[in-house]
């Protein structure tokens, strides 16, 4: 197991880079409106048939939505559980559509700062398969 992966999650730093962004990150958790109508723009929603997994909406409120409930008091456990969320299941592409506007990447890259923060994120040895 590599160091990163065994030193404690620094709760403080990830507190301040979500209490930095919370008047605009929040303000977008808050308007989401459960429509599902950014599903279907979304690539990978689409080639997974449908898995609520890759819903643009269900990434982001399963991912910084937790982190913000959480206050950013979480482990290296939930950071590594959202990894796939918002690496393996985002591309960042842009291509999803919002009617209200809420910009699904711009928060699913923040999310992706976080966890890099900690060193969460994609190995290109760790063997893993993204997308
Ligand atoms: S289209 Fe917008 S409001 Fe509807 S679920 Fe997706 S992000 Fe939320
Ligand atoms: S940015 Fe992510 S959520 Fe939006 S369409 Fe691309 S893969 Fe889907």
């Amino acid at each position: 197991m590599a160091d990163q992966e065994k030193k404690p999650v620094d709760t403080a730093a990830i507190a301040g880079m979500l209490k930095k962004k919370e008047p605009e990150m929040k303000r977008i958790l808050n308007y989401c409106v459960h429509c599902s109508i950014c599903a279907e723009s979304c690539f990978l929603y689409m080639a997974h048939n449908g898995d609520p997994q890759y819903m643009p909406s269900f990434k982001v409120i399963n991912s910084l939505g937790k982190l913000y409930k959480k206050k950013g008091n979480v482990d290296r456990k939930f950071l590594e559980g959202i990894k796939g969320l918002v690496w393996g299941n985002c591309a960042l592409c842009h291509r999803c559509y919002c009617p209200i506007g809420i910009d699904i990447p711009r928060m699913i890259d923040f999310t992706r700062s976080i966890c890099r923060s900690e060193g969460v994120y994609p190995q290109q040895d760790g063997g893993e398969s993204w997308l």
